[in-house]
């Protein structure tokens, strides 16, 4: 079965980040219960399914399915779901922790999870993509739900297959556009939502540069990934910010050229061909040998664990801000923040497409749907609070970015289960 995206095992850095967020925590502040900080290590709710299918030739085949819960103290779990053969209770575990850190970092009502099922989507028809997606649905019952757990797109899931899970859910539960985020506009979808995760990517590199006080007029800008979150963030990063994109790639490769290119042409090329080989007037070279190249800017933005001991000594930017998630092994990371390279997380960095799914959801439940201005204008202002109080609480107790992201997550996320009385 050929592998959409290659994707190393995960490092469990996410849970490694987290236990040294704590430690510091405990020693900051003796009142704390050190107990229920260690609670929000363990997911509590794994589901594991064997999915069944028919296939188009009368085949009978089966697929395996998970949804992992981790918390909900903020509200109903929330998270993507990805289709790719890689996925597994693991992964899982770990994404759907990132999640509720995720969603505590930029205050929104909501927890975390993350699921999928473990196939290669481009391996199906489209009839049985939608079978299996339905199939998998009407499995996750009760267990799914707009004030329960609310699933999104992830990797290989888009707006289509979210319609399924709609209209499965609708058979059983009655109609709620609640239950998923990132529909299309015509199902309660939001106007804004594709471009979200993009544009706070962007937002993140104007915020960061702005404390660094790094001019972003001619910066260079080096993408890896090519996908949604990239293309909108290359272009909006060229659009709004005056910088410029030097690199991109897909699975098969990059293309580099230290004094940039056509983004919107490289754009046209990558969806006519599926691929960036052959484009002309830049460089090609693997993923690897174009993280490190020159730029000021390194924005990972496709793989898990892209920033590895193999390459966080040899990295020229002096800002790296992490598009994908769980994109830099906890050793790496320790690399970057020896060399003075200013990381700003992926809870922080990506957080922009929950956000916009929130608003989806809220959009939702009032019938009411915004404008593009106004999806924009409150984009804009969740991310930049997020990023002062981040800032702030980094300086205050001389953490890194990524501390001070998991100290404001934890202690939201722990204030809410005390409060509870869990
Ligand atoms: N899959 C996206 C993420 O990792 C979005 C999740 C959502 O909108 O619920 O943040």
């Amino acid at each position: 079965m050929s592998t959409t995206l290659s994707k190393p095992a995960a490092s469990d850095s996410v849970t490694r980040y987290t236990i040294q967020a704590i430690d510091q925590m405990k020693s900051m502040d003796s009142g704390r219960d050190p107990d229920l900080l260690r609670a929000i290590l363990k997911p509590k709710c794994e589901i594991t399914l064997e999915v069944p299918l028919r296939r188009d030739d009368g085949k009978f085949v089966s697929f395996q399915g998970y949804r992992v819960q981790h918390n909900d103290a903020r509200g109903p779990y929330k998270g993507g779901l990805r289709f790719h053969p890689a996925v597994d209770i693991h992964e899982a575990r770990i994404l759907a922790h990132l999640m509720s850190l995720k969603t505590a970092v930029v205050n929104i009502p909501f927890g975390g999870s993350k699921g999928g099922i473990a196939v290669d989507p481009k391996q199906l028809t489209l009839r049985e993509l939608e079978r299996l997606t339905r199939t998998f649905t009407s499995m996750l019952g009760d267990n799914i739900g707009p004030l329960v757990d609310i699933p999104a797109p992830d990797v290989n899931t888009n707006a289509q297959i979210m319609a399924w899970i709609v209209d499965e859910y609708a058979k059983k539960h009655g109609h709620s556009y609640g239950v998923v985020t990132g529909k299309p506009l015509e199902l309660g979808g939001s106007l804004g939502r594709d471009e979200a995760t993009g544009r706070g990517v962007m937002i993140a590199v104007r915020e960061a540069a702005a404390e660094k006080k790094m001019n972003l007029k001619g910066a260079r800008v080096l993408f890896q990934g090519f996908g949604n979150v990239s293309s909108f963030g290359a272009r909006l990063i060229e659009q709004e910010l005056g910088a410029k994109v030097v690199g991109v790639s897909s699975s098969q490769g990059a293309i580099y050229n230290k004094n940039g290119f056509d983004l919107s042409g490289a754009e046209a090329y990558y969806r006519k061909n599926k691929g960036l080989k052959g484009f002309a007037g830049v460089e090609w070279m693997t993923n690897d040998e174009l993280l490190v190249q020159e730029c000021d800017v390194l924005i990972p933005g496709a793989l898990e664990n892209a920033i590895t001991m193999s390459n966080a000594g040899k990295i020229k930017a002096s800002i790296v801000v992490e598009a994908a998630n769980d994109c830099t092994e906890a050793e790496a990371d320790a690399v970057l923040k020896e060399r003075g390279i200013f990381v700003i997380p992926d809870i922080l960095a990506n957080a922009g497409g929950v956000v916009v799914s929130y608003f989806e959801w809220v959009q939702n439940f009032s019938s009411h749907y915004w404008e593009i201005a106004r999806v924009r204008s409150e984009l804009e202002r969740t991310m930049v609070a997020a990023y002062n109080q981040v800032s702030s609480t980094a300086k205050e107790r001389q953490l890194s970015m990524r501390m001070g992201a998991y100290t404001v997550a934890i202690e939201r996320i722990v204030r809410a289960m005390a409060l509870r009385g869990m």
